[in-house]
C-alpha cells in the first residue's frame, strides 16, 4: 500500500478543491484528477455568486480561480485526465483514465458535479455554438443589442435572463409551467425588468435557422397555440445531470444517476465518498459543495484511521 495515494479526488469544482485544501492540511497523500486545468466546475459559468458568505457579488470565474490558487498554494498534486472507470481493488480503488493509465488510492472522493441537460429538439444540436448556448456568461456578449430567449424556470434560467437583459435589447424567458422554480428574489427581479418578457406554459418544439438561430417554434401547453418567435439566440438552462457511469458498478445511485450519499459523503461503498452536486442532496450551491468537500475529507480521515 505504500505507493498508493491515501486519497484520489475526482473533480476540481468547489467540492473537489475544498476537499483538496482539507486533505493537504490533514497531510493525506492526495491526487486531484481534473478533466481540464480550468478548475472551478459550474461556477466558471456563473456571472455573479452573491450567496457565498463573506464574498458578496463575486464573479464565478474569479471565485473558482481563488479556490484553485488556495489548493495550489498548499501543494496539491493535480493531474489532467478523463476518468473512464473506478474499480475496487484490494485495500482501495484503481482510477482508470481514458488513455489507459491509472492511479491507486485507499479512498476516493467523487466530486464531478453535473452537466447541462439538453432540450433534445430539432435544430438544437446542429445550431450549437451558432446561437444555441448553455452558458449566458460565456456567450452573452455575442448577443449585445439583439433579441434572445432563455429556456427554463430555475435559478440558472432566471439569473441568465437578468444577465442577458443588461446587454440585449429583448429577452424572452420561456417556461413550461405557470410558476418559477427559482429563488423568489430572482423572480421579483425578472418580473420587474422591462426588457424581459415571460412566456408561461410554453415549450420549445424546434429551433430554426440556416447557419445561425433565427427563430423558435413554440407551443402553449394549455391553449395548444403555436407561434414562431424571432430570436438571434437561445440559452438553454433546464438543469443539470450528473455523469456517474464511470462508477456505476461500484456504488449505489438514485434514479437520476446521483450518487446516494449523506452529508458526511458516505456512500454504499466503504472508502468511496462523494461531495458536491453529484450526490443526492436538497440544495446544490457553491457553499454546500464546499461544505461537502470538507465533510468528505473528515470522513476519509476517520475511515483511514479505522483501517489501521
Ligand atoms: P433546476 O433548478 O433543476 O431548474 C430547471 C428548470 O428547467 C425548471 O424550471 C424546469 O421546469 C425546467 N426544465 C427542466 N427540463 C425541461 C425541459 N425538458 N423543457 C423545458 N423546461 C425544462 O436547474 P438549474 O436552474 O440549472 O439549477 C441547478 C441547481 O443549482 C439548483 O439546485 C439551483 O438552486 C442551483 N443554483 C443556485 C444558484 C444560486 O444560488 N445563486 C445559481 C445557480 C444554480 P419545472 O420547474 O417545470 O420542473
Amino acid at each position: 500500500m505504500s505507493n498508493k495515494y491515501d486519497l484520489t479526488i475526482i473533480g476540481s469544482g468547489p467540492a473537489g478543491l475544498t476537499a483538496a485544501i482539507y486533505a493537504q492540511r490533514a497531510l493525506l497523500k492526495t491526487i486531484v484528477i481534473e478533466k481540464n486545468p480550468m478548475s472551478g466546475g459550474q461556477i466558471l459559468n456563473t456571472y455573479e455568486v452573491d450567496n457565498y458568505p463573506g464574498i458578496p457579488m463575486v464573479n464565478g470565474f474569479d471565485l473558482g480561480l481563488k479556490m484553485r490558487e488556495h489548493a495550489d498554494k498548499l501543494g496539491t498534486e493535480f493531474k489532467i485526465a478523463t476518468v473512464q472507470k473506478v474499480e475496487q481493488i484490494e485495500d482501495g480503488f484503481r482510477t482508470v483514465f481514458q488513455n489507459g493509465e491509472a492511479v491507486e488510492s485507499k479512498t476516493v472522493i467523487l466530486a464531478t458535479g453535473a452537466e447541462c441537460v439538453t432540450l433534445n429538439v430539432e435544430g438544437e444540436e446542429r445550431l450549437k455554438g451558432m446561437g444555441v448556448s448553455y452558458c449566458a456568461t460565456c456567450d452573452g456578449a455575442f448577443f449585445r443589442g439583439k433579441t434572445v430567449a432563455v429556456v427554463g424556470g430555475g435559478d440558472v434560467a432566471l439569473e441568465d435572463a437578468l444577465f442577458l437583459a443588461r446587454g440585449c435589447e429583448k429577452v424572452y424567458l420561456i417556461h413550461r409551467r405557470d410558476t418559477f422554480r427559482g429563488a423568489k428574489i430572482l423572480q421579483q427581479q425578472v418580473l420587474a425588468t422591462e426588457n424581459i418578457e415571460v412566456l408561461w406554459d410554453t415549450v420549445t418544439e424546434e429551433i430554426h435557422g440556416d447557419t445561425t438561430v433565427s427563430s423558435l417554434k413554440l407551443k402553449n401547453v394549455k391553449t395548444k397555440e403555436e407561434q414562431e418567435l424571432q430570436v438571434n439566440g437561445v440559452f438553454i438552462a433546464i438543469g443539470n445531470r450528473p455523469d456517474t457511469e464511470m462508477v456505476a458498478d461500484i456504488v449505489k445511485r438514485d434514479e437520476k444517476g446521483y450518487i446516494i450519499g449523506d452529508e458526511t459523503g458516505t456512500t454504499s461503498t466503504p472508502g468511496f465518498f462523494v461531495a458536491g452536486d453529484v450526490r443526492t442532496k436538497a440544495l446544490r450551491q457553491v457553499v454546500t459543495a464546499a461544505s461537502d468537500g470538507a465533510n468528505a475529507v473528515y470522513a476519509v480521515e476517520k475511515y483511514l484511521s479505522e483501517q489501521i
